[in-house]
């Protein structure tokens, strides 16, 4: 694309993560003419789709697989794989050098949050295990395509957690066991069948019973009650009567879950110290808690159990990018509507990095509210329902901060000729040094799921 033939706005945009949350914007954008580039730190562009969702979601994964790879394809959008903002090309620098009018963040939460008991990191390896990983080396297992990603499953783990990507680790322990131990009786099963049909009908179809299977199931130790646990949300400002019918929801969901896939949960239990022999993890000092007001108190009875391997499933928090400030386990944002930087006014953030919410479609959504809301009212390219778009923004004041926002930033102006050729040949050499050309071949050449 030669600088002096661009069509469409003039504008450049810069999109961080080609997952769910920056395909979205790129594609809403492009179609609006301005000229995105996707930055995507892996090879492929489906973040937790292809390493989150576990991998018997087989048509989730292909249906968002087709999704992503539609908007990506689009006129106007241009893929920069295998780039690490960070790494690879200095955060500030793309903001405030490369001439982008706009920059957005749509990094997804990659960093499991820290299991909260001092010097637990130290037996990562030994004995603790944190989820990212271990979910990331389950779905890649069966294609073989990351040889050094390495899972184990023992019988009896300890999985710290609470939420829906917890129970997904206590599955993939019960379901996986089960085909390992069918597959020692001569019977041919695979994780997606159990998860469709449950454990207990598949065993019943062959006359077993789990207890002759002999394992062990993992048990999920959770610091709230099982009708804390937030598989299930309940409407923003939900009264008594409705936040009574919403634990009662996830106390059926739950049970559910526990009777297809034979995983046991603890509740009311917080890690408090660990239990270390011969240099490494081999249980948890639990302490038993009480939920009072809606709060998690700690009460003086402990218990402790042991267990082949911890796991922990407590949660992921982004990775820190050089340049973004932290506030503790997050970044810094102004404010928690279009997830803005001090000092970067022209950033904006989409999705899980800034909704915190495990969720497609919630990334999705709230990629689409802020681009349509203040990205494409900032380049001067809006004409939907911008009101529509806050309301989506949950956040009460949403309005008022998309106003202030704009007042402050004025109207974008495009780069010029010159930037824009500066711009053009900078990505050139980034697509130079990884070898890529256009979408499909690259896509062809690192393993496209179709
Ligand atoms: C175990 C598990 C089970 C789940 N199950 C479900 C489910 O059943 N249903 C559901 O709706 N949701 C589920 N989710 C959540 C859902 O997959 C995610 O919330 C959603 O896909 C997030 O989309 P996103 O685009 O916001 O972020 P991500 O998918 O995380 O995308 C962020 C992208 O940014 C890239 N990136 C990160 N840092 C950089 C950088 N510095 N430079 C360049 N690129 C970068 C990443 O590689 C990634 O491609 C699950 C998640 C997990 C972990």
């Amino acid at each position: 694309m030669a600088p002096d033939q661009i069509d469409g706005t003039g504008h450049f945009v810069a999109v961080i993560g080609g997952a769910t949350a920056g395909a979205e914007v790129a594609s809403r954008l492009a179609d609006k003419g301005v000229q995105v580039f996707v930055f995507e730190q892996n090879a492929r562009p489906y973040g937790k789709i292809e390493d989150g969702l576990p991998r018997w979601h087989v048509a989730l994964r292909n249906k968002e697989y087709g999704v992503i790879d539609e908007k990506l394809q689009k006129d106007g959008v241009t893929f920069v794989p295998s780039t690490k903002i960070g790494r690879d090309v200095d955060f500030k620098e793309l903001v405030e050098d490369w001439g982008f009018s706009a920059v957005v963040l749509a990094n997804g939460a990659w960093r499991d949050r820290p299991v909260p008991v001092e010097g637990a990191d130290a037996y990562i390896g030994k004995g603790l295990v944190y989820q990212n990983p271990f979910v990331i080396a389950f779905n890649h297992a069966e294609r073989g395509d990351m040889p050094d990603a390495k899972y184990e499953l023992h019988d009896g783990a300890i999985i710290l957690g609470g939420g829906l990507a917890s129970i997904d680790v206590a599955k993939i322990h019960t379901l996986q066991r089960t085909v390992e131990e069918l597959a020692k009786r001569g019977i041919e099963s695979d994780v997606e069948e159990l998860e469709i049909k449950g454990i207990p009908k598949i065993l019943e179809k062959h006359g077993l019973t789990w207890e002759e299977l002999g394992i062990t199931p993992p048990t999920i130790y959770y610091r709230r009650r099982i009708e804390d646990m937030p598989v299930m949300s309940a409407p923003e400002g939900a009264d008594e009567a409705r936040l009574k019918k919403v634990e009662a929801g996830r106390v059926r969901m739950v049970g559910k879950s526990t009777s297809k896939y034979l995983f046991n949960i603890e509740p009311l239990s917080a890690p408090d110290s660990l239990i270390i022999e011969d240099g490494r993890l081999t249980g948890i000092v639990f302490r038993r808690t009480k939920i009072e007001n809606g709060r998690v108190v700690k009460l003086d009875e402990t218990y402790e159990v042991r267990g082949p391997t911890i796991i922990s499933s407590i949660g992921s928090i982004p990775e820190a990018i050089p340049g973004i400030e932290m506030n503790g386990e997050l970044f810094d944002f102004q404010d928690w509507d279009l997830g803005r930087l001090e000092g970067y006014p022209t950033v904006f953030s989409v999705g899980n990095v800034v909704t915190g919410k495990g969720n497609i479609v919630a990334s999705r959504k709230h990629a689409s509210a802020v681009s349509e809301a203040a990205i494409e009212a900032y380049l001067g390219i809006g004409e939907g329902d911008r009101d529509a778009a806050i309301g989506t923004l949950a956040a009460t004041g949403a309005a008022e901060t998309v106003a202030g926002v704009l007042d402050a930033l004025g109207d974008a102006e495009p780069p010029s000729e010159d930037i824009r050729k500066a711009l053009l040949e900078r990505i050139g050499k980034l697509h130079e040094k990884v070898g890529f050309t256009d979408y499909a071949s690259w896509m062809k050449k690192v393993g496209a799921p179709w």
